[in-house]
């Protein structure tokens, strides 16, 4: 894009995993199990005469995120009210935070290419109530409150992402801290987690930044990114004609793969945001953020970090295998059972994702898939020790047991797929493979140096892919160079 630079703020909707609402005892639900409105009180329909309770846990875990994210944590923060009309949100106002934030200044580390970290400057973190759910229908509106008053925690970026691969790294770590927290599962299916990019472009010669709009509707963190490329060539296609940007809510139409306004935007003082009367000013004691602290779960970034220098795996490894936590915890099991540390992410990384992909188990199911940890520890083990190739082991034992669910041994023994090493057998097999393809032999004698893996191939195939490939490749050059002479 050259001349034209993107620039993208991120807002973050967390809800918080809590057993009950932000403001009343009223239970949270799953919002795409639950029948609609069977979670709903007097509160969370907005009646009259109801008065709001904090939620402690809510609280809680809005401090975990805001240090886990970095940030400071005010001694002091304050509900206020955003007054809007919506039909989900039956009090006319949504109970929020504004110029006194539960968390200020964090930061959120991604790596936009291995080995280089860009820190991504987290502007605030504040507590409000979700609204309510409509869903439009045959021409009608239905509305379910079971997700009105759902603790919400919104986390703002400062706009210092400068791509939508970027942005997708800071949606892709954001959602792993909160899974290593426990207080969010990260399902933007069912819109527990929301992201919502800010996009505006900027010329080389601009001094400051310009208008922006923000883009809603991003139900993954993929199409997030493909939203945000769309969005960047209209705006600069708009400079380019001589047109302006217009500040705007545009919403991202998934079937389409389009954009569309949906509203020109409010400025915050149409919200007319004031302090609730009805809560009072929150304190946060010194002791208790320090407390909060001292028991915060390892994080992504620590893990990986460990992993880098404890067992020498490099960046990139280390935080594809960090960013669930059961994934690390099976690769340190992987580990712990004797495998060298960077053969084990070799063949995590490639060969039981690939097969994880193959019957759709996402990597946070690793827990759940029919290999345990000690199983494909075993199985690497076979490999190290000679017992079997890495083909046959990649190829063949690693499918089976997924598929039956046996040990790797009990395969190779049942199968007989144990490794061929002795140089007289290998050797007459070669004699035979070569004896038989004369054309080839002769292709090599002539000076075609690549036939030799076509010869290769054969041989392994005679003896179903269980030969040591080094000495079959030592012996077949060995033949071969003889028939030079
Ligand atoms: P508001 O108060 O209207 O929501 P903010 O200034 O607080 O606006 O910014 C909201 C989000 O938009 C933040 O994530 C911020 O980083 C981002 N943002 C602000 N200005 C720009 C811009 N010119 N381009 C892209 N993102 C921006
Ligand atoms: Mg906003």
């Amino acid at each position: 894009m050259g001349e034209w630079q993107t620039v993208i703020g991120l807002e973050a909707h967390a809800e918080l995993a809590t057993a009950s609402k932000m403001f009343s005892s009223c239970p949270v639900v799953d919002s795409v199990e639950a029948e609609p409105n069977s979670a709903v009180d007097p509160l969370s329909l907005g009646m009259p005469g109801t008065l709001p309770v904090i939620n402690m846990q809510a609280l809680e875990y809005g401090i975990m995120v805001g240090l886990a994210l970095n940030c400071r944590i005010p001694p002091i923060n304050q509900f206020a009210r955003k007054n809007y009309f919506y039909p989900d949100l039956p009090k006319g106002y949504q109970i929020s935070q504004y110029d006194r934030p539960l968390a200020i200044d964090g930061f959120i580390n991604i790596e936009p290419e291995d080995g280089l970290t860009k820190r991504i400057r987290v502007r605030r973190a504040h507590l409000e109530e979700d609204t309510g759910k409509l869903t439009h229908i045959m021409g009608e509106s239905l509305v379910d409150y079971n997700r009105a008053g759902v603790p919400l925690l919104e986390i703002v970026s400062e706009p210092d992402i400068s791509s939508s691969a970027e942005a997708e790294a800071y949606a892709r770590k954001l959602r792993s801290i909160l899974r290593y927290l426990g207080v969010n599962s990260g399902d933007m299916s069912k819109g527990v987690l929301r992201f919502e990019a800010n996009v505006s472009v900027k010329h080389a010669d601009d001094a400051e930044l310009r208008e922006r709009t923000e883009i809603k509707n991003l139900n993954s963190i993929r199409n997030m990114g493909r939203a945000i490329d769309y969005e960047v060539k209209r705006q600069i296609k708009l400079y380019k004609q001589g047109d302006s940007v217009k500040p705007a809510t545009l919403g991202w139409d998934e079937s389409a793969q389009k954009i569309s306004v949906q509203r020109y935007k409010e400025r915050a003082d149409e919200y007319r945001y004031f302090p609730e009367p009805d809560l009072p000013i929150v304190t946060v004691s010194r002791a208790w953020v320090e407390h909060i602290a001292a028991e915060l779960p390892a994080l992504p970034d620590q893990l990986q970090a460990r992993f880098v220098h404890e067992l020498g795996l490099s960046s990139y490894d280390a935080a594809v295998l960090t960013a669930e936590r059961s994934v690390a915890n099976y690769f340190e099991a992987v580990v712990a059972a004797g495998i060298e540390a960077k053969t084990a992410a070799n063949w995590l990384s490639t060969d039981l994702f690939r097969l994880m992909n193959a019957n759709e188990f996402e990597r946070e199911a690793i827990d759940s898939i029919p290999i345990p940890a000690a199983s494909f520890a075993g199985l690497l083990q076979l490999v190290e020790s000679g017992v079997i190739n890495q083909s046959t082991a990649r190829k063949t034992v690693l499918p089976e047991m997924w598929q039956s669910g046996a040990d790797a041994q009990a395969i190779v023994d049942r199968k007989d797929l144990a490794q061929i090493s002795d140089p007289d057998m290998i050797g007459g097999i070669v004699d035979k493979v070569l004896g038989a393809n004369a054309d080839m032999v002769g292709r090599w004698l002539a000076g075609n140096d690549k036939v030799i893996n076509a010869i290769f191939g054969r041989i392994m195939g005679e003896m179903r892919g269980k030969g040591d490939p080094a000495i079959v490749r030592r012996i077949l050059q060995e033949r071969l160079n003889k028939r030079k002479e």
